[in-house]
């Protein structure tokens, strides 16, 4: 079964973005970017089921601007076989991006497409939703744990109450959660190998994708200040300002 892992290039997640003083969004310049960090695990995940002999090839792709190259790099020298990058220099919305993943699964015919849950930029969760709409394939998502057993998956969500379980029946969609593994570091002889590994150069229009944006950001605002704490001098004093407060009522 062949796997196709989409992986994003978004703020280095260690970051605290700063918002434009115009208010027209995140300031990006002379700022770390790295993989999206729920990309990394869904990568890891796909090159397990390799490594256990249950995928035969892993594919990444990544959409974006010429650096999304670097972002590819890192995920071949995690272990995945080749790459795709789709050059697109404005920002892609999830619609577009869902619209040109399905493009490149009707050509490379993967058996399971394994997104992030979210980008942590956007947080819009709603890329692997959208592309398993728009195949008509089965979705499992949020899945803190992934089983194959020939064509069919048993994915565990993570959900409100708990834990559920699902079988699905591929080919089919997951997104995967924080709790499904833990991604590798690329080793040095990785890196070097994954320098040599193909990477196919395409452009929205080789899918004949119409990627203009269809939501308008308005404002982007920081955050509220949090208000200082107090000390208190011991427990009494501590109840008396709950009570206060109505907290202990
Ligand atoms: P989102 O719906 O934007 O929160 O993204 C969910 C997932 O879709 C991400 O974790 C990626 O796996 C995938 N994705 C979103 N945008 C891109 C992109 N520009 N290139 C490749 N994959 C993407």
């Amino acid at each position: 079964m062949k796997l196709l892992v989409p992986v994003k290039r978004v703020i280095d997640f260690n970051l605290r973005p700063r918002v434009k003083p115009d208010g027209s969004g995140i300031d990006l310049s002379n700022v770390k970017m790295s993989m999206n960090p729920f990309d990394e695990i869904a990568v890891e995940e796909a090159v397990r089921l390799k490594e256990k002999g249950k995928a035969s090839e892993v594919v990444v792709v990544s959409i974006g601007e010429a650096k999304a190259q670097e972002t590819l790099r890192t995920a071949l020298a995690m272990g995945a076989d080749r790459a795709i990058h789709v050059l697109c220099d404005a920002e892609v919305q999830p619609l577009a991006v869902a619209k040109l993943l399905k493009a490149i699964v009707e050509q490379e015919q993967p058996g399971l497409v394994i997104l992030g849950k979210q980008a942590i930029d956007d947080d819009s969760n709603q890329t692997g939703q959208m592309l398993a709409g728009l195949l008509g394939w089965a979705q499992g998502t949020f899945a803190s744990k992934l089983e194959l057993d020939g064509d069919w998956l048993n994915v565990t969500r993570e959900v409100d109450g708990g834990l559920e379980t699902v079988s699905l029946k591929a080919p089919a969609i997951i997104t995967a959660d924080l709790r499904i593994n833990e991604p590798r570091y690329a080793t040095l002889p990785n890196i070097i190998k994954a320098k040599s590994k193909p990477m196919a150069q395409k452009t929205a229009a080789d899918y004949g994708v119409d990627v203009s944006a269809r939501l308008k950001t308005l404002k982007v605002e920081e955050p509220a200040q949090r208000t200082a704490g107090v000390k208190v001098a011991d427990v009494d004093q501590l109840l008396a300002k709950l009570n206060a407060l109505g907290v202990m009522q």
